[in-house]
């Protein structure tokens, strides 16, 4: 399977690539914030990027929550079905992590999606498989906002890592936002949410930008496993920590 190339590009991919050097060249013109604590100059201060909250181990070896000694599960994932051998994040899902992510879903600020895969590359082993895929967008809000934070960060963190990032899952259908949603209700709203997009390879690391509830995670590796995948791992930027 390819990934898009810089040929054979679908009018949309163009469009949206035209979106993202639009951004681009905004994100070189506009004098910058920064996102934690709002002093000028830096999109992220260096004070403020010292202090992100990152995750430091011992952690549950499964979900990758942060635990008191290293555990193979968790409070958080014990007796759930995941269909991961493994989920890695680099930061904290909070204080100015929350503004960081904001800025690159929302507004599309470059810079901090290279920011975010130093931080992923220098926290998190490199995953023991062939291939990063990423969460797929949800149709609509990608189109929206021209272009697409995970794959993004797989491409990144593709670059860092030497592997290849193919967009092995597909949406099944519409997803309803998973934000605000209790637990038990974000994991029915995406159990089945995804299909792979053909025979998956082996072994395969799914890349998105924040796991929450880890249910997006699990219902994408889920499609990925019944597609032949027969390790999944996670990896995203930020982690909710509970
Ligand atoms: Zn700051
Ligand atoms: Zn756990």
């Amino acid at each position: 399977m390819r990934s898009s190339g810089e040929d054979g590009a679908k009018p949309a991919q163009r469009s949206s690539r035209r979106a993202a050097s639009f951004e681009r060249v905004l994100d070189l013109l506009l004098p910058q914030r920064c996102l934690g604590c709002g002093a000028g100059g830096a999109v992220l201060c260096a004070g403020c990027l010292d202090g992100l909250p990152r995750l430091v181990a011992p952690f549950c070896a499964r979900c990758g929550a942060p635990t008191a000694w290293p555990v193979r599960r968790c409070r958080e994932c014990a007796g759930r079905r995941l269909a991961f051998v493994s989920a890695h994040a680099a930061v904290a899902y909070e204080g100015a992590v929350r503004g960081v992510v904001a800025g690159w879903k929302e507004r599309g600020l470059r810079r901090l999606v290279t920011l975010a895969a130093d931080l992923v590359s220098e926290a998190v082993p490199r995953p023991e498989v062939a291939v990063l895929c990423f969460v797929p967008p949800d149709g609509d809000r990608s189109l929206r906002r021209g272009h697409h934070p995970a794959e993004r960060l797989a491409r990144e963190l593709g670059r860092r890592w030497e592997l290849p990032v193919e967009p092995l899952v597909r949406r099944a259908r519409p997803v309803a936002r998973q934000r605000g949603l209790p637990l038990a209700e974000r994991r029915r709203n995406v159990a089945g949410a995804f299909v792979a997009a053909g025979r998956a390879p082996a072994s395969v690391a799914v890349v998105d930008d924040v796991y929450t509830s880890g249910a997006t995670a699990a219902s994408a590796a889920s499609a990925l496993r019944k597609a032949g995948a027969r390790r999944v791992e996670v990896v995203t930027f930020a982690r909710a920590i509970r």
